[in-house]
């Protein structure tokens, strides 16, 4: 079989900036052992990895500017990344920073209430310390969790806890889908569902998804991951052709402790789909 001549690229992944292990230059240094040529960092409703991410990289690789929305659709949380955009984009700052001043208050609710659910003491200020944050994610709650016994491991604290429906669930008012697509392209980037399988969603919601998706301004799909099988690859393909969209993809990668997936394990696009790379302006301009 011939070696694919797609570049090498992975445009889903964490830092220690959200919830990832690796600081942004130990992950760039982890991109570059694994032949990685293009990296977007994604890092959840934050930009502040990326002047590190950028020094590590030097010309080494090309680091692609991205954020990992939160955004609300109807009555669920969606996960929206933005590529290629350009950093200093003073529309972009500001819903960063109200995405920032959201996760605040919501990791301070989520820590008075496991406080009181889970027996524990000034849960949010030992979860910031031990994640260096003032807005941690929910994947820093849980690791407190199960360190002090309260979960067997992070899926029993999420299943728990902290999933929609469980005692420490906060509900959050962070940006409309709609909007986060606006501002992402404001800021001269490209508007990507990130995993669209992970909703659990019927074919039927995630059309409908896709519908109000692409009329506001969405261009790409996330759906060169790993582990899809072949009636989601069917899905994925109806999905991309049926409403025009672009192929992204990246591998979600958050930590050397994910056995099962690493940086860069990003299956090249199929010839029949666009890569999403088309749609960056320069100076992202890929091959
Ligand atoms: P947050 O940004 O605070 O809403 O946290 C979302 C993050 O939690 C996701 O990006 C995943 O890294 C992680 N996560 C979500 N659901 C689970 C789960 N069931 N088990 C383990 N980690 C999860
Ligand atoms: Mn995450
Ligand atoms: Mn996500
Ligand atoms: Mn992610």
């Amino acid at each position: 079989m011939p070696v694919s001549d797609s570049p090498r690229f992975d445009f889903h992944c964490h830092s220690r900036a959200s919830d990832g292990d690796l600081t942004p230059a130990e992950l760039v240094a982890r991109a570059l052992e694994r032949g990685v040529e293009y990296l977007a960092l994604t890092d959840h409703d934050t930009l502040a990895g990326l002047a590190e991410a950028r020094a590590a990289a030097a010309d080494r690789l090309t680091l692609v500017p991205g954020i990992e929305l939160s955004v609300r659709w109807q009555t669920r949380e969606l996960h929206l990344v933005g590529l290629a955009f350009d950093p200093d984009h003073a529309g972009l700052q500001a819903l960063v920073a109200a995405q920032q001043d959201a996760r605040v208050l919501r990791a301070r609710s989520m820590g008075r209430r496991l406080d009181k659910v889970a027996g524990l003491a000034n849960t949010y200020e030992r979860v910031v310390a031990r994640s260096g944050q003032d807005a941690p994610g929910r994947p820093w709650f849980a690791a407190l969790l199960v360190d002090e016994g309260r979960a067997r491991d992070m899926q029993h604290a999420f299943n728990r806890f902290l999933r929609p429906g469980q005692s420490a669930f906060v509900a959050t008012p962070w940006v409309l889908l709609e909007d986060g697509i606006r501002v992402i392209r404001e800021a001269g980037g490209v508007a990507v569902l990130a995993h669209p399988l992970r909703y659990g969603m019927t074919r039927r919601k995630l059309r409908q998804l896709l519908t109000d998706f692409a009329a506001a301004g969405g261009q790409a799909l996330e759906v060169l991951t790993p582990g899809v099988t072949e009636p989601q690859r069917q899905l994925l393909d109806e999905c991309l052709r049926d409403f025009g969209l672009l192929a992204s993809g990246g591998s979600d990668f958050h930590s050397p402790r994910q056995k099962w997936l690493d940086l860069g394990q990003v299956p090249p696009p199929a010839p029949a789909m666009t890569p999403v790379w088309r749609a960056f302006a320069p100076p992202w301009q890929m091959a």
